[in-house]
């Protein structure tokens, strides 16, 4: 029954939606990311799946690229179903060779002459309705290009709608069908008007109303959750602090009130006044039932003598999981003899999309495709354990959808453009053991860094940033006198995908004021540095 309602209300039955098929390209989840940015609703799956495994009519279709040659005899291809479906297709790169490739063996070769970054096209007129694809945009325009292999000829029943000078079939059209092939990547920043192009895909040839807003979808998704849930089942989620997880909150108490409770664990290595701060927000800011678990004295105890952070990563997430069981159960104690009685059903996670992308993107023939479910460090022992099902409002969206539908609910704007926050806390943050002394270091040098960056008026530039302690200490003279203390390393990145990540250039006056400030005002730091290194090499934790 359940299953069937979240089926029924799932976003693509009530959005116009078009599907991305991946065949593994690095930006294949940019084609969905941009669409939505443009209002436009789209999913993106395995190049894989089967027509008939879909539980909805897609208004069009795209086929990403690939690393695959498809002549390649392990090369992936589209269930043909897809091509009889009726709606629009449109191929780019990997996607444009499928097309030719399943209509002859002979379209698609090796090219002599690789091409790979920014090339010129023109689009050629033909005054017919294969020219939508280029509708509104300049005749001559910048893209970017990555492949090895071409286009030998043209496919039978296309015409030419774009080309390059190495490129005679940059762009392909059929002259009776809504099918379209382009050579390179309308997804990436590197194609300006690559926008406007997927915008006309979707728009003027597939049709699809660009009514995907963060409003829509979050009356739409109240609703669904009440139905889910039903009128007597309860729900528990953990919270921390972060976006994600008091967004999910919020959205539970929106859909079902008080038989959502959120826990928050504090395990003594949040940031300063954070326990607090989340307390006041959800509580008695947003009106979530809230359990806050005192436990920092258990996790410290713990993580005395430990200094491999895996071993840290280890520790806090499994003790985590304990206290957060021990609360569920106390939990449903409670709500026995209140109108809220009802068995603790549903456990809330706020999964997000790029974590489903993750877990299903096309890694190619030879590896399995992970499973859709338990991404994002679900505590599965919870799930299997007490027969619990997981409810993730959010497994549809991106970060700053995320927040977007955050601002829909009323959550302050500083929770909302809150920077990202590791579950283990300070204790990546910290080079070596992690001691209450320590802690107190880190949290104190934190909350200045932090605190400066504000005054600034740089927080929202930055992506990510936090004071690190290091294992070893430096010699220092303060008052005239030989001093030892420990040295803070100040980390501040710039990403928009936290995959790859620029430390942010301060001014030498900004860095040597908030050096100044640590040194005095956090006892026992004798030195401040500034880690530089952008990822990768590096990565944005310490640890
Ligand atoms: N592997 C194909 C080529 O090299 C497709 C590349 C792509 O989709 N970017 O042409």
């Amino acid at each position: 029954m359940s299953a069937t309602i979240e089926q029924a209300e799932a976003p693509h039955q009530t959005f116009d939606t078009l599907l991305v098929l991946d065949f593994g390209s690095q930006y294949s989840h940019l084609i969905t990311r941009c669409l939505r940015g443009l209002s436009l609703y789209s999913e993106m799956l395995p190049c894989t799946t089967k027509l008939s495994e879909l539980s909805f009519k897609p208004k069009g279709i795209i086929l990403s690229g690939g690393p695959y040659s498809v002549y390649d005899a392990d090369a992936p291809h589209a269930d043909p179903a897809f091509f009889d479906l009726g709606v629009p297709i449109l191929g780019v790169c990997y996607g444009m060779q499928e097309i030719a490739w399943r209509l002859s063996k002979e379209n698609v070769a090796r090219s002599n002459e690789r091409e790979y970054g920014q090339a010129n096209i023109m689009s050629q007129r033909h005054n017919s309705p294969v020219d939508r694809l280029f509708e509104g945009l300049e005749d001559a325009m910048q893209v970017w290009m990555s492949h090895g292999d071409k286009l030998n000829q043209l496919p039978e029943g296309f015409c030419t709608i774009a080309t390059t000078q190495n490129s005679p079939f940059a762009g392909i059209a059929h002259k009776e069908q809504p099918i379209f092939g382009i050579q390179f990547h309308p997804e990436v920043t590197h194609t300006p008007r690559g926008k406007d192009l997927l915008r006309n895909f979707a728009v003027r040839i597939c049709g699809a109303k660009a009514n995907w807003s963060m409003s829509n979808f979050c009356d739409q998704e109240i609703t669904r959750i009440r139905n889910l849930v039903g009128p007597k089942a309860q729900v528990i989620g953990a919270v921390s602090g972060g976006v994600d997880s008091t967004v999910a909150a919020k959205l539970l108490k929106e859909a079902i009130g008080s038989r959502f409770h959120a826990v928050l664990v504090d395990n003594g290595v949040m940031r300063m006044n954070e326990c607090q701060q989340v307390k006041q927000t959800l509580a008695e800011h947003l009106g979530i039932s809230l359990t806050v678990v005192d436990a920092s004295q258990r996790f410290l105890d713990g993580l005395k003598g430990t200094e491999d952070p895996e071993k840290k990563r280890k520790f806090i997430g499994n003790t985590f999981i304990d206290i957060f069981e021990e609360e569920a159960l106390k939990i449903e104690k409670k709500a026995e003899n209140t109108p809220n009685a009802g068995k603790v059903e549903w456990f809330l996670q706020g999964t997000l999309y790029p974590d489903v992308i993750e877990s299903i993107s096309f890694k190619g023939p030879s590896q399995t495709i992970k499973t859709h479910h338990n991404v994002g460090g679900l505590p599965q022992r919870m799930i299997d354990g007490q027969g619990l099902k997981l409810i993730e409002p959010l497994r549809e969206l991106f970060k700053d959808e995320v927040r977007q539908l955050g601002r829909q609910l009323g959550v302050h704007e500083d929770l909302v453009m809150r920077h990202p926050f590791p579950g283990p806390g300070i204790a990546i943050r910290i080079i070596g053991e992690v001691t209450p002394d320590r802690v107190r270091i880190a949290r104190q040098a934190d909350h200045i860094f932090i605190g400066m960056i504000r005054e600034a008026g740089l927080y929202n530039e930055i992506s990510q940033a936090y004071a690190g302690l290091d294992t070893n200490k430096a010699v220092g003279v303060m008052g005239d006198q030989r001093q030892e203390g420990y040295i803070i390393i100040l980390r501040a990145v710039r990403t928009t995908d936290f995959m790859t990540a620029e430390a942010y250039p301060f001014s030498m006056d900004f860095l040597m004021n908030v050096s100044r400030r640590i040194v005095n005002e956090v006892d026992g730091v004798a030195l401040v540095t500034y880690n530089v290194t952008s990822k990768p090499p590096s990565t944005i934790e310490l640890q």
